[in-house]
């Protein structure tokens, strides 16, 4: 038995990354953590964090993240994963203050690395796990960036490609990946079912259910990269 930690920026990008690898290791006997890092609440969100709440259809007095949360437990529990919630806030609460300052680069008063490699250290510290994935950043989100950077120089560090950013980046690789999983119609089914799980994401990001189903089904292997030197 191995035991793999997978760590996720935001409630769903795992699942919507790696969610048939994952569901693979979890069939073949191993224990798979996904821990993700910005699932933080504030109370009364403003200005565009707000928007990005509404946009999805979710009116001001919803608890946004406990519901994302909620999503994220229900996702894990597809293939038997135990989930982790760090804390932190994403960046439309940390001064991103619109959809383009998402993909610009960080600024330069966000201590997050800094936070959350401490806070990733304490938890590989108690699960002591045998592999590490986290996101190889296609698309350029500020907070997945961030995740990388934090998560890049630990032992065994394995990267997923960004999915659905994948689809819409003209990202090509500079090396070939350490390895492809190819997937089987098994886990193309749990990864289904896992990224059905984050109902309120699948409008913004895939146009919903249907067409994230259709997606899915294109979809023949997940491919991770070792970070490159
Ligand atoms: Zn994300």
């Amino acid at each position: 038995m191995n035991r793999i930690l997978a760590i996720s920026p935001h409630l769903d990008d795992a699942a919507f990354s790696a969610g048939g690898y994952l569901a693979s290791r979890e069939r073949a006997g191993d224990e798979v953590t996904i821990l993700t890092c910005f699932t933080g609440n504030v109370e009364q969100p403003e200005g565009f964090a707000l928007a990005c709440q509404l946009d999805k259809g979710l009116g001001p007095d919803v608890d946004y993240m406990a519901l994302r949360r909620a999503e994220d437990e229900a996702a894990c529990a597809v293939i038997g994963a135990k989930p982790i919630h760090l804390p932190f806030l994403e960046a439309p609460h940390r001064g991103y203050d619109s959809a383009p300052a998402l993909f610009a680069g960080s600024h330069e008063d966000d201590d997050i690395v800094e936070r959350l490699r401490t806070a990733i250290a304490e938890q590989v510290e108690e699960l002591q796990p045998d592999a590490v994935l986290g996101p190889l950043c296609i698309g350029d989100h500020v907070d997945h960036h961030a995740v990388r950077e934090a998560m890049v120089d630990l032992p065994g560090v394995l990267l997923w490609e960004d999915w659905p950013y994948l689809d819409r980046s003209e990202y090509t690789p500079s090396s070939p990946p350490a390895f492809v999983h190819e997937l089987s119609d098994y886990d193309r089914i749990q990864r289904l079912a896992m990224c059905r799980c984050f109902a309120s994401q699948l409008g913004f990001q895939f146009g919903g259910e249907d067409a994230l189903a259709k997606r899915t089904a294109a979809i023949s292997s997940e491919r991770f990269y070792a970070p490159s030197p």
